[in-house]
């Protein structure tokens, strides 16, 4: 299947009614390119001819001619279901059509009258998943495809040291490579008796260049005598079979890949013979592994054919009859059947041996075949992961009672959870979302198109916004915090693909505190401590500790009573929820944050040598800022332990009266307690600005 980078995808529509395909054309939309056949026999021909440029096939059962089927079956005789996927759409959904056609290697099956959006999403997951099976094949291939050329040339170079060393020409380990290679083919097309797989052939055939590496050892006037050699020096001779094995066996390193492992069997056993009569081992039949047979029956056709300082070459029809006879060994009957039928292609296959090469196109089946087995059992895998992330997560959407969506730009749809969709009275899926807002439980227009805006200006590396917006539940709108996370593709340039997220219901969802304790001891809408407890915590701290520096704090928001004469007693609390979780987000880990009341916050913090930096940085992180329309101004009055001591009430009435004294001075600043009377403050108060000075020291009253 190609992926036509500038071109569309192309997708064969099989079915006799033109009215069918025309509705499947028309849903699939522009994005693809169609061929159409209208029964099965016009479905073979034009998989004949584009098969390699299919993205995928959409297939009928009941046709003339030929029937689903039939189509089927064609495609797995030509292995052209490998390459391009097949959906099944038909009405005869029973049971047994739809084992059948998964049997025959549909990837899907829809049963009619089909959902168009379920259609759609299918073809696009279906060429989705093979385009990226593709390109893994492609990567796989290519990694193979280098490290097998490399092996080749190490192989090449060393077998022709050997020979070179033989006085050979240097083409006997080519030509062995040749014959080992075609009397392989043509086993496995012949018989199935021996399971070798196209890796098997590529390494074998590589390996076989190796038979003879124990010939190194060998001396030269032995491998170099022109007459018969003695029984001593025959001795000697054989040992290159064993030594060569040795060899391979003492490699310090890759010994256990399974090229070298093929070399050592080969290097070991190619002078065995069928009948146990050969050596080192004397291995009979089908104990002596297949491809030291192999390369035995093509050492000795070439060491026939060729010439040796000790013998002229024989022709091609000579030495085929000598090995038939047996007059070099006996060899495995069912090998020498395939040198008879091979017999006529061997002398022209030598003619055209160059060099040892790996074919790209085996080692592309190779890459296939390993993926095959590997990644359908990672699939499997990963099927298995899916099945048990999706189960948690649906357990998880059905516990959290909070509104969970995901949107898809395509196709474009909305899908809810459960508890989500009921809750809005929406389906689980919306499709074409987009067409139905304003419409009851669906975002209203501008309300969505912010939301979009605000996800389109979102980064990949920063894909998560949080905004507060009106959902409209049934009964009425409500406040959501959305938090959404956009799903950006992993193309370069990344393409927004869509949204997931989740929405949840502001005042609802602050009520939720779990336990009996929790909700006596928090206030139910912010969540934070109660004033009660607030008290508890402060009083066991500061008997616990009574060396440490502590600073208490009251934050009293400035004309609160404007945000809910304004916008309404549910904004007020809106402001109210930010201001508390601003609050305690920036409180340190020991310290507190409370809500005394009404829009009136406690803040009690631990600190060592001034407190007005901890102060200031909280001050800070409200004053001067907005909620939406609201701008916040904050007046705080702080008392420390060091200066009014640890009794709790005397602090909290420091603090109190220093907050007074801010309200009364014009609002928005925060003032520590002094001793000295609130009356003789000065009456310039200013906001806290953190390029002043930290002036405020105990025992005299500051202003910051
Ligand atoms: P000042 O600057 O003097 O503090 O004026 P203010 O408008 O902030 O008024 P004040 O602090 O005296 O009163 C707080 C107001 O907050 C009174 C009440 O209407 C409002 N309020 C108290 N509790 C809640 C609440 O839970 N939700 C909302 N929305 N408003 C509240
Ligand atoms: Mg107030």
């Amino acid at each position: 299947m190609a992926q036509q980078k500038n071109s569309k995808y192309k997708i064969l529509i099989t079915d006799d009614s033109e009215m069918n395909r025309a509705i499947l054309i028309d849903m699939l939309g522009e994005e693809y390119e169609f061929l159409e056949a209208e029964n099965g026999r016009q479905a073979v021909e034009l998989l004949e001819q584009h098969s390699t440029e299919l993205s995928l096939v959409l297939l009928d059962i009941v046709m003339p001619e030929m029937d689903g089927f039939g189509v089927l079956q064609v495609m797995n005789q030509k292995q052209w279901i490998d390459d391009v996927p097949v959906i099944m759409i038909s009405a005869e959904s029973g049971s047994s059509h739809v084992e059948r056609a998964y049997k025959l290697g549909v990837t899907d099956f829809v049963g009619r009258p089909f959902d168009a959006m379920i259609v759609h999403r299918r073809v696009v997951n279906t060429i989705m998943l093979y385009a990226k099976q593709k390109k893994l094949i492609g990567l796989v291939t290519n990694q193979i495809y280098e490290k097998e050329q490399h092996s080749a040339l190490m192989i090449d170079i060393l077998s022709h040291i050997v020979e070179f060393r033989n006085g050979e020409s240097g083409l006997h380990v080519l030509h062995v490579r040749t014959l080992t290679e075609m009397f392989l083919r043509h086993l496995i097309q012949k018989s199935d008796r021996y399971s070798i797989s196209r890796a098997d052939v590529v390494a074998i055939s590589t390996a076989s260049a190796l038979h003879d590496i124990g010939k190194i050892v060998i001396p030269d006037n032995i491998i170099n005598k022109p007459g018969r050699l003695t029984d001593e020096e025959f001795t000697i001779m054989k040992s290159h079979a064993l030594t060569g094995a040795e060899m391979l066996a003492n490699l310090p390193f890759h010994k256990n890949e399974p090229l070298i492992q093929v070399a050592y069997d080969i290097c070991r056993w190619h002078h065995e013979r069928w009948d146990g009569r050969g050596y080192p081992d004397g291995l009979k039949g089908d104990d002596i592994p297949i491809s030291a047979q192999i390369v035995a029956l093509a050492d000795v056709y070439d060491a026939l054919t060729s010439v040796r300082v000790y013998k002229p070459p024989f022709p091609h029809e000579k030495a085929v009859q000598m090995i038939l006879n047996g007059e070099c060994g006996v060899f495995n009957p069912l090998l020498l059947e395939c040198l008879i039928e091979i017999s006529a292609d061997i002398p022209e296959h030598l003619g055209s041996t160059s060099t040892l090469q790996v074919n790209r196109e085996d080692i592309q089946s190779i890459a296939e075949e390993m993926l095959r087995h590997e990644e359908l059992s990672a699939s499997g895998r990963t099927l298995q992961l899916l099945e048990h992330e999706r189960m948690k997560y649906s357990f998880f959407a059905a516990m959290t009672q909070e509104i969970q969506f995901e949107f898809t730009v395509s196709p474009p749809m909305l899908t809810l959870n459960t508890w989500g969709a009921e809750k809005l009275g929406l389906a689980e899926t919306v499709p074409d979302p987009m067409n139905h807002l304003d419409s009851p439980g669906m975002m209203n227009s501008e309300e969505c198109r912010r939301l979009a805006d605000a996800l389109h200006a979102t980064t990949p590396e920063h894909p998560v916004i949080t905004c507060d917006t009106l959902v409209p539940y049934p009964d009425g709108p409500r406040w959501c915090r959305i938090i959404s996370r956009a799903m950006w593709s992993t193309d370069e340039p990344p393409r927004y693909t869509g949204v997931i997220g989740k929405a949840v219901d502001i005042h609802e969802s602050r009520m939720k505190l779990n336990s009996l304790e929790e909700q006596a001891s928090h206030d139910a809408m912010t969540g934070l401590l109660n004033h009660k407890y607030a008290k508890q915590h402060i009083l066991q701290r500061l008997e616990a500790r009574q060396s440490s520096h502590y600073a208490l704090a009251i934050v009293d928001l400035d004309h609160f009573k404007n945000a809910n004469d304004t916008y309404g007693h549910l904004f007020g609390d809106r402001v109210l929820m930010f201001i508390a979780d601003t609050l305690r987000a920036n409180v340190r880990g020991g310290d507190i944050a409370a809500r005394v009341g009404g829009d009136e916050f406690l803040l009690f913090v631990e600190y060592s040598a001034s407190p007005e930096l901890p102060i200031q940085r909280i001050y800070n992180c409200l004053s001067g800022k907005t909620y939406e329309q609201f701008p916040i101004s904050l007046s705080m009055g702080v008392a420390t332990t060091q200066v009014v001591g640890t009794d709790y009430e005397t602090l909290f009435h420091a603090a109190d009266s220093a907050l007074y004294s801010v309200k009364r001075g014009g609002r928005g600043s925060c003032r520590f307690y002094t001793n000295e009377t609130m009356e003789q403050t000065p009456s310039s108060i200013s906001p806290i600005d953190s390029d002043q000075s930290q002036s405020g020291t105990a025992g005299k009253e500051s202003t910051t």
